[in-house]
């Protein structure tokens, strides 16, 4: 967690036996120190301590970015000194931006026309794209409310279960009210037909994922498309539909053009996208467009012109980086749209060869599907001896960040592993981590069931509190308390899924 609680122990120091060649006093780690330090010493100081860091090559559990060629690494550090928000003295950074942003609305169908045209922005990531996106449906639904005489103050947005956190952020700090579609055992997406009943006359949108975060897979958005518009005529409402393609973006697009999932849709009115993740670029940046500029209120444009000439900028944040950007552009013009088909079809197939193994092993039930972002994400068939969080913690001592979860309401009675298959995940470390997971099995296999040992140490605990009397809980009560045990450790763990 980054919110840090003062630390008043200054005594605690950083010692570095290295840093000793060049300094003799230790440095404080909670307090700025009194005195410089050598610039040896605090790049050894530092170098060192970082390199008790999981290894990020080897760390499947996230979309984001991890490698890039060093041509790329080049202009990324040519232009770590220029803020993007200066745009008056970058106006060729500017210009790239804006080349991107055309570049990802032709992918994604925008109509475009003498009187259409799609607008975009660059952000940090999908998140702050996302906060722009329900910002400028939120304002826009308002707008139509005022315009009505109705009132505007119970503004809504439906999703899945199975949205990313930043949907739940949206809604906390923007004020709207979540309206989630529950999940059931065995379909682990938003279902569209219960999501257009959830709608009502304050929905200022539906969120569909292109890609859920949990398995991949993608939400059906023509079938909610058809559905919203039958709806909207019945009712008069004009519900509109918003696209998290965070992950799926830079995938369908490449492996799946036949599936219509975007501004091809009517009701599509805006798509979010992570740079960072299949857009293939390090973390911090991210892409929203919407369908046309009537779709972003012009109140939430803010024009700035001390700078230089004016500026319109429609961004949370102001300064920030350019290094991401012209990242985005060098991958764009780099590899086309040849070389990201090529790298996306290597990552299914990546994807393909770790499904069937762990499918050969007969132990897990795979629960992604073969159509979607390449990852596999699957749960073990037999989980009363062992879990799918040990078999994660054991897959630690060979470098393997592989996370396990537990599933959004209603199914959370399913855990799940997950591995995400990026470009810099190659065929042999596919083949070494089946073999790790295999002898990992091999070994808690032989080891004592931790949960029934926890289960018997759960059981006493709850008899003991019963003064005296020993009330026999059955197998099942039993398994009930320890399934809660553990979602209540793993919840206590959980670093998000990204
Ligand atoms: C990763 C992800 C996000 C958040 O994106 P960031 O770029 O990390 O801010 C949102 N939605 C989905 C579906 C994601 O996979």
């Amino acid at each position: 967690m980054v919110i840090s609680s003062t630390n008043t122990d200054s005594a605690e120091h950083l010692n570095c036996t290295f840093a000793s060649r060049y300094v003799r006093s230790a440095v404080p780690k909670f307090k700025m120190p009194e005195n410089s330090i050598p610039k040896e010493a605090a790049y050894q100081v530092i170098n060192d301590e970082l390199m008790l860091d999981g290894n990020p090559r080897l760390n499947l559990a996230s979309f984001v970015t991890t490698w890039m060629e060093p041509e790329c690494d080049q202009l990324i550090m040519a232009s770590v000194n220029k803020n993007y928000v200066d745009m008056d003295e970058y106006p060729v950074t500017t210009e790239l931006q804006n080349r991107c942003v055309n570049m990802i609305a032709h992918l994604f169908n925008a109509p475009v026309g003498d009187d259409e045209t799609a607008i975009g922005v660059g952000t940090v990531g999908s998140s702050e794209a996302i906060m722009l996106a329900g910002l400028a449906f939120k304002r826009k639904w308002q707008q139509r409310r005022k315009a009505q005489g109705k009132p505007y103050d119970k503004p809504n947005i439906v999703t899945g279960a199975n949205v990313q956190v930043c949907w739940e952020k949206f809604a906390r700090y923007f004020e709207v009210e979540l309206k989630e579609v529950k999940l059931r055992e065995g379909y682990y997406v938003m279902d569209p037909v219960q999501a257009v009943e959830l709608v009502d006359e304050n929905t200022i949108c539906v969120a569909a994922i292109l890609g859920s975060t949990l398995t991949g897979e993608f939400e059906d958005v023509k079938l909610l498309n058809e559905l919203l518009t039958k709806k909207n005529e019945e009712t008069g409402w004009e519900t509109p539909i918003h696209v998290d393609a965070a992950s799926g973006g830079f995938i369908a697009p490449f492996l799946y053009p036949e599936l219509e999932w975007d501004f091809r849709l009517p009701l599509v009115k805006s798509i979010n996208v992570s740079g960072h993740k299949y857009g293939l670029v390090y973390a911090g940046v991210g892409w929203v467009v919407w369908r046309t500029k009537d779709d972003l209120p012009e109140e939430l444009i803010f024009h700035i012109n001390y700078l230089g000439t004016d500026q319109p900028t429609f961004t949370l944040n102001f300064s920030k980086g350019s290094s991401q950007i012209i990242a985005q552009y060098y991958q764009f013009i780099r590899l086309g749209f040849e070389g990201y088909k090529h790298i996306m079809e290597n990552c299914m197939e990546s994807t393909r060869v770790l499904r069937e193994g762990l499918e050969k092993m007969g132990r897990f039930n795979i629960v992604s599907k073969d159509v979607g972002v390449p990852l596999v994400a699957f749960s073990l068939k037999d989980s009363s001896k062992h879990t799918v969080f040990e078999v994660s913690e054991n897959l630690r001592r060979f470098g393997w960040i592989i996370p396990a979860y537990t599933m959004p309401p209603n199914a959370e009675k399913i855990a799940v592993l997950r591995v995400v298959v990026r470009e810099d995940f190659s065929r042999n470390l596919a083949e070494r981590l089946l073999s790790n997971i295999e002898q990992v099995l091999k070994e808690i296999d032989t080891l004592p069931s931790r949960l029934l040992t926890k289960a018997a140490h759960v059981a006493a605990t709850i008899n003991e509190t019963q003064d005296g009397k020993l009330p026999k809980k059955s197998e099942t009560e039993t398994l009930e308390e320890v399934t809660r045990q553990w979602k209540r450790f793993v919840d206590g763990r959980r670093a998000g899924a990204c």
